[in-house]
């Protein structure tokens, strides 16, 4: 399979489709951190993180806080120059990344909890920047 645009150096192993990605999501209430997702490849079964905040951020809503544009498919990507690791990455139909964004930013004092954190499509993070919308 191809890489894609924001991953050029990424490997792409899966795509999946949102339902079955989201579903095992944990909730921020179960919190269990440590769960982690089996998915068939080609290349066998790689086990990937699952409770990451930005899944757990995808869980609350597919669809950018910004223009709205909606997450459709997950692909597993793996980085070979990060000793192989492996991500689930969300996108939308025309292959925007979608991201984690901190609502109020980091630089102004915006922390790392979940109720800081919203859905948005990499366009609008980069607009965003360091403001608040
Ligand atoms: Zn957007």
């Amino acid at each position: 399979m191809d890489s894609v645009r924001c991953f050029p150096k990424h490997e792409v192993l899966a795509r999946l489709a949102v339902e079955d990605v989201i579903c095992h999501i944990p909730s921020v209430e179960e919190g269990n951190y440590g769960r982690k997702l089996a998915v068939q490849t080609d290349q066998g079964t790689i086990n990937v993180s699952i409770a990451s905040k930005k899944l757990l951020t995808f869980r609350q809503s597919l669809s950018c806080a910004g223009c709205g544009a909606q997450g459709a498919y997950f692909l597993l990507l793996r980085n070979p120059l990060a000793k192989n690791r492996c991500s689930l990455e969300l996108f939308t139909d025309e292959g925007e990344l979608m991201t984690r964004d901190h609502i109020l930013p980091k630089s102004l004092g915006g922390g790392n909890e979940m109720g800081n954190s919203q859905t948005m499509c990499l366009v609008c993070n980069s607009e965003k920047g360091s403001k608040i919308l």
